[in-house]
């Protein structure tokens, strides 16, 4: 049986240990619990070892989650899935946090649908860092003509990007591909005056410690803490 308690333990030192080796301060990383395919008792267990931040893919599965837990007031919710037109209220209404915004069109329905009371709502671009034709994400070129756009959504805070390179098991690969998008938001951050930047999502269960040592300020990591999803 896998226990979530020390799967957070053992990643929290994972952390540390890549924080450490690349000069870093461990708490200018995040660590994203990605809880998609898992069932609500399993963030319930997370969330009693102080892990507050969730991100789910799939809007219904989601919310029915967010309903079983909404005695715990302090989760944080972060959408990472790919975004439906017909879905942006949901996820405005719901979550704090989008990482998966490749689109102007999807930002101002987030905008536009972000209710008044909430606060704004915090993105993230993601971008097509491979430049693969079948994946999502924004290409690279036109990633600072999104992110000017986007900041100027009124009920929206851009925070950064987010990438979702192709797996691969050479350390140097992997860190080339986060090298990339870590150097695409430093060039944003000169094009727009730094314009709040202080995201990069990267990582997940196999490359945290590469993209750690290429900048990144949230990880994203599922299986590392609930196991595989079937
Ligand atoms: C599923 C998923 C993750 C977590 O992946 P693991 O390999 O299980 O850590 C991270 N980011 C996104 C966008 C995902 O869809």
């Amino acid at each position: 049986m896998i226990s979530i308690a020390e799967n957070l333990e053992k990643t929290a030192r994972r952390i540390r240990e890549a924080a450490k080796e690349a000069e870093r301060d461990p708490d200018g990383v995040q660590l994203l619990a990605v809880s998609k395919k898992k069932p609500a008792s399993a963030i319930r267990e997370a969330a009693e070892c102080g892990q507050l931040a969730f991100g789910e893919n799939y809007v219904q599965e989601a919310l029915e989650k967010m309903e079983a837990l909404k005695d715990l007031p302090d989760l944080e919710w972060h959408y990472i899935g790919p975004i439906q037109s017909n879905k942006t209220r949901v996820i405005a209404e719901h979550f704090d946090w989008v990482h998966s915004v490749d689109r102007l069109k999807v930002a101002q329905r987030l905008s536009e649908q972000r209710p008044e009371e909430m606060g704004p709502l915090n993105l993230c671009l993601q971008v097509n860092i491979d430049e693969a034709p079948t994946k999502s994400g924004v290409a690279p070129e036109s990633t600072l003509e999104l992110a000017r756009a986007v900041a100027a959504l009124p009920r929206c805070r851009l925070r950064g990007l987010m990438a979702i390179p192709d797996p691969s098991n050479d350390p140097e690969v992997q860190r080339r591909r986060f090298r990339e998008l870590a150097s695409l938001l430093a060039e944003l951050r000169r094009g727009m005056d730094n314009g709040g930047l202080d995201t990069l999502s990267m990582g997940m269960s196999g490359d945290l410690e590469a993209a750690i040592a290429e900048g990144a300020t949230i990880v994203r990591l599922g299986t590392a803490l609930f196991g595989a999803r079937d």
